[in-house]
């Protein structure tokens, strides 16, 4: 079967052909729909993640992943079922982390990630995994249920954020999305329905099609160029709840001045090795003082999936087209991998 992979000291995606996997006991066999691309992806593909599955010489890319039950091989589900796969899946050592269903929360060297560290992804014309680590999804969300893996980690990050503010009488009517990639919009368009005004930042200028989708869902738009994260509450208001998903560090800390008093900020983005200087004593004197709260979120658990097939269904009916920008089909899966202005969300189509 084909399979899109990087080969160990290479950049570029290939497709390779290599053999149908056989499910082990417990094990589904999954055809593969439509596989997403992210950041991520590029990261695996230049090499930061750096950790081939053992005895690979290869890695097979993609974690946001959409297929359909071809083998349930005795599980509880049935041949032709949608599915999503989740991403981690335990290492060579005990995890109570995952004995409790809670891989999101597991330290790093207790757990892999399919299609990003020490485990193969699912952009393959077939893949394997235990049932536990399928959530099932209606048809009629087969072609936008590879975006389940991205909401999910929303709606923990979200999740998280709601509990820290949950011994009082929180009121989150003003709320900011730091990034308009998809994380960012998929975040944005959730929001829209929780937050009485919402906002989202870009560096973009007009005329472009994130800033169309944001002004679409009824937020405003700021431009970081315009202004900074920290003039946000006198140049708009303070926010009860801002959501970062830039993976620009300055703003992980500009983020607690963006913030009303009792606000809280959740920090999704993934950023590089950068050193500047920021006023910590201020910082650590606001959250402090104005009992806010600053918090970091990396991926999600079965019940974030499941709580973001339900987002899914209900998102207005233009979002996701505007959002699936490029769909290639196997035969043209380097085009998935491209980023022109107009890219918002590639997937690979397994298919055309
Ligand atoms: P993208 O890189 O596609 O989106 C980031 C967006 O932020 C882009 O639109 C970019 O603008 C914008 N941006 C970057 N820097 C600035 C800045 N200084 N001012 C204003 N806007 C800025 O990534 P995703 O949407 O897929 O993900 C967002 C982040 O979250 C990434 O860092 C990713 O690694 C991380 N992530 C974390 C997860 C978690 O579980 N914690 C899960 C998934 C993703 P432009 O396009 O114009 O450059
Ligand atoms: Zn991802």
């Amino acid at each position: 079967m084909h399979a899109i992979a990087v080969k160990q000291g290479e950049t570029r995606p290939e497709l390779i052909d290599i053999e149908r996997p056989e499910p082990d006991e417990g094990e589904v066999l999954v055809k593969t729909l439509r596989v997403g691309i992210d950041g991520t992806d590029f990261e695996v593909l230049s090499g930061s993640h750096d950790a081939f599955p053992e005895g690979s010489d290869y890695q097979i890319l993609g974690h946001e992943a959409v297929g359909v039950v071809e083998s349930p091989n005795g599980t509880a589900l049935n041949e032709g079922d949608i599915v999503v796969p989740t991403v981690r899946r335990p290492a060579n050592t005990p995890s109570r982390f995952f004995e409790n269903n809670e891989p999101d929360m597991a330290p790093p060297g207790e757990y892999v990630e399919r299609g990003i560290s020490g485990a193969h992804g699912y952009m393959s014309e077939y893949f394997t995994t235990p049932a536990s680590f399928l959530v099932s999804l209606p048809e009629s969300l087969a072609d936008v249920g590879f975006l389940v893996e991205p909401i999910s980690n929303a709606e923990k990050a979200l999740e998280l954020a709601q509990r820290s503010r949950s011994t009082f009488e929180w009121q989150d009517s003003a709320g900011l999305v730091l990034g308009n990639g998809p994380l960012g919009l998929l975040t944005l368009a959730m929001l829209a329905d929780q937050c009485e005004r919402t906002y989202c930042l870009g560096r973009r200028e007009r005329p472009d099609p994130t800033i169309d989708i944001i002004e679409e869902l009824g937020a405003t738009y700021i431009n970081s160029q315009q202004t900074a994260v920290d003039e946000i509450p006198t140049v708009y208001e303070p926010m009860d709840l801002v959501f970062e998903a830039t993976g620009h560090a300055k703003h992980a800390f500009s983020t607690i001045e963006a913030l009303d008093a009792n606000g809280v900020g959740v920090l999704l983005g993934i950023p590089d090795d950068w050193e500047f200087s920021v006023n910590g004593g201020a910082l650590h004197r606001q959250l402090v003082l104005q009992n806010k709260a600053l918090l970091g979120s990396v991926n999600s658990n079965i019940r974030h999936y499941q709580r973001a097939r339900d987002t899914l269904a209900e998102y207005p009916d233009w979002f996701l087209p505007s959002i699936m920008t490029t769909q290639c089909p196997v035969s043209e899966f380097a085009d998935a991998f491209e980023d022109t202005p107009d890219t918002i969300k590639s997937y690979v189509d397994f298919r055309v």
